[in-house]
Formats: C-alpha cells, sequence, structure tokens
C-alpha cells in the first residue's frame, strides 16, 4: 500500500489495489469496485460527489487520496480531427497522447514511457532518449484525461480502442503496464474488449509471456524488417531477441485454436526494407504465424534520414504479400500536420541517457526485467 505520508492517488489503483486498500480502512471490499466505477465510468474526479458512498467515508478519503491524472500542457486538433495531447506531468517532463477518430470508432494512442531507450533508427520518440517509466495513474491517467475531454455534450466522441503504440516499449513498465490494462478491461471501468486493447512490442519476448498469462488483450509487434541484419540496424533490441526466436514467442501468444493474430507493423523506408525481395523474404517469415501485417507509411520528421516509400512500392509490396496468402493493410496516415503521426510523438523531457551509453543501457533495462 501507499506510504501513509502521501495521498494514496486513486487512479494509480486497479480494482484489487482497491479492495485491498478499502479492507485496509476497515471498510468492505464492495467499495473500491464503487470508486473505480465512480473515477473510470463517470469520470468522477471528486470523492466528495460519489453519492452512494457514505458522507464520512467521503470526507476521510478526501483527506488521505487524490484523484490526480496528467495535466493538459497543450492541445492541438488536426484538420482530419485527430487531436494530440502534450499532458505534463509531476515531475515537469510532458508526454504525447493522440485520439484518432473514425467512422465507426476511436482510438486513443497512449504512452507508457517518458520517451524510450530503444532507440529505434527511424523513430523520433527513440531519437529523443528517455526519461523514466510512466506510473499507473500516468498511463491510465492519459485515458481518464482524454475521455471527459471527449466526453463534450455538442459532439461526444467515444473512445472504442486503445493502443499502447505512443511514447516507449510497454514491456519495459510492465507492471504498471498490465495495472493499467485491467483497468482498461474492467467493466466497472472502461469495459473495453481484449480485441480493443493493443500492446505494441519491439518484441521483449520474456514480457510477452508475462503479459500473456496476466491479462488477455491484443498484440502488436514492431518488426520493420524481414531479416536479421536489418532489423539489428533498425530495432536494436534485435540482436537480443533474433527473429526466430520472436516468431516462435508470436505462435505462442495466443492459445492454440484462438481465432486472434499478431498484428506486424512495418514501417516502410524507401529503399530501405521496401524491395519486393524483402516482400517476399517477409512473406518467408510470416507464412506459419497467425499474423496480419500494417505497411505504415514512413511519417518524417526534422533530422530524420529517412524517406518515406513511393505510392507505387507500398502498392506492390503490399500486392507481393496479399500474393503470398498473408493480410496486409496500408495505414492511413492521420495528424501528420500536428505531428500527431506513427513515429512522430516526442513528448518534451529530460533526456536521462547519454547517447554514447545508450546500446549498453537498453541491454542492462531488459536484464533488469528479466531478472526482476
Ligand atoms: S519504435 Fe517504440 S520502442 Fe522503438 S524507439 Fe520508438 S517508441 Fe521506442
Amino acid at each position: 500500500m501507499a506510504d501513509k505520508s502521501t495521498p494514496l492517488n486513486l487512479l494509480d489503483c486497479d480494482k484489487e489495489k482497491l479492495r485491498a486498500y478499502f479492507v485496509e480502512q476497515g471498510e468492505k471490499p464492495f467499495r473500491g469496485d464503487q470508486v473505480l466505477q465512480w473515477l473510470h465510468q463517470y469520470g468522477c474526479n471528486d470523492v466528495m460527489s460519489m453519492s452512494n458512498i457514505s458522507q464520512s467515508l467521503r470526507s476521510r478519503l478526501a483527506d488521505t487520496t487524490t484523484i490526480h491524472a496528467p495535466e493538459t500542457a497543450f492541445k492541438q486538433v488536426s484538420k482530419d480531427g485527430t487531436c494530440k495531447w502534450l499532458f505534463r506531468l509531476d515531475c515537469g517532463n510532458c508526454i504525447e497522447t493522440v485520439f484518432i477518430p473514425e467512422e465507426n470508432r476511436g482510438t486513443l494512442c497512449i504512452s507508457s514511457q517518458v520517451g524510450c531507450g530503444f532507440n529505434c533508427t527511424f523513430c523520433a520518440t527513440g531519437k529523443q532518449g528517455f526519461n523514466r517509466n510512466l506510473t499507473v495513474a500516468e498511463i491510465i491517467g492519459q485515458v481518464f484525461a482524454a475521455v471527459r475531454e471527449l466526453k463534450s455534450p455538442e459532439n461526444p466522441r467515444p473512445v472504442t480502442n486503445i493502443v499502447l503504440m505512443g511514447m516507449g516499449e510497454p514491456l519495459l513498465n510492465t507492471d504498471n503496464v498490465i495495472s493499467a490494462l485491467r483497468i482498461m478491461l474492467d467493466d466497472l471501468a472502461y469495459g473495453l474488449s481484449k480485441r480493443r486493447v493493443t500492446v505494441s512490442t519491439t518484441g521483449l519476448i520474456p514480457q510477452m509471456r508475462r503479459l500473456r498469462q496476466e491479462v488477455d488483450v491484443a498484440l502488436a509487434v514492431s518488426l520493420h524488417a524481414p531479416n536479421d541484419a536489418l532489423r539489428d540496424v533498425l530495432v536494436p533490441i534485435n540482436r537480443k531477441y533474433p527473429l526466430a526466436e520472436l516468431m516462435q514467442a508470436c505462435r505462442d501468444f495466443y492459445p492454440p485454436g484462438s481465432r486472434q493474430v499478431v498484428t506486424f507493423e512495418y514501417v516502410m523506408l524507401q529503399d530501405v526494407n521496401d524491395s519486393l525481395s524483402q516482400a517476399k523474404q517477409l512473406a518467408r517469415l510470416l507464412r506459419d504465424v497467425p499474423s496480419k501485417i500494417n505497411l505504415i507509411p514512413f511519417n518524417p520528421y526534422p533530422g530524420t534520414t529517412y524517406q518515406c516509400s513511393t505510392r507505387e512500392r507500398l502498392a506492390d509490396f503490399q500486392q507481393c504479400l496479399m500474393a503470398a496468402g498473408l493480410v496486409a493493410t496500408i495505414r492511413k496516415t492521420r495528424g501528420d500536420d500536428i505531428a500527431a503521426a506513427c513515429g512522430q510523438l516526442v513528448g518534451d523531457f529530460a533526456d536521462k541517457t547519454p547517447r554514447r551509453r545508450l546500446a549498453a543501457r537498453i541491454v542492462s533495462a531488459v536484464s533488469e526485467v528479466q531478472a526482476a
């Protein structure tokens, strides 16, 4: 439980933690269910408004707890309706969160770390460096804050899907990410179905196994290359978890007989990973992995030397995969006029990672998580 001198942030708690808190306070565990519902289903940010809780307990909660989500530092709306928030954290650093409205759904893309230490060479976030993991309150707080803002009576825009594809490698923050995922799935909170919540990883195999055991959500893998030689360069963690091992972990991710598939994200970089021979190699790599491939047109950002594949090359690459019997889609670019498109999120924070020690840090961070 929380340090008694600091108020418990109720947003830091999934249902089990809230129940345990109320039991510790001499209350019935169902009080935790009520608070969870007030917070996440009704978007309540004031314990004194939680009307089915006794006045005396509300007063105690007001004295000993807080409801503290990241604050909006800045918000931009793209011409296509995509919203991007810059959320300020208590430490002064800022993270980015994006809402992408579509005809039949609204997808919220949230961050799991302040920055990212993985240094995937095509990614703007990776270029900014790493500061720290987000807490549960900071992860679910992005959902809490965005849902409250999107609920305007004139033009309500529901969040139907959540993807952990913003800043950071979610599986390097596994404990907090799993608690936040439980809140997203909980019927007393956001009640999203397991297919509508997606964790995107570069492929940390031990953490993928833990995720599969602890919470049932969809998996996306940032693949971006059809062979180890190229993936070692584009996604450096590949040196620790090469493709053969990663493909086996993907085959194992869903239970036998499941109809779910792993989504493989593949950013299209001109003359780097977009040739037809690479498409054929990709088809061979994925031929016995239940999968779909999401081809992502590269979104340039200042300072990058990569360019996006041409439209023709994108279409040929997709056709080649489909001819091999794979499902391949081309992601529609959204929010690029406000730098909210995939791979463009940078936030605003102090990098704590000296660039020259980055590679060593990546390997030791992974080892720490494995040892925990
Ligand atoms: S692609 Fe993901 S893991 Fe790689 S640097 Fe960017 S945020 Fe980090």
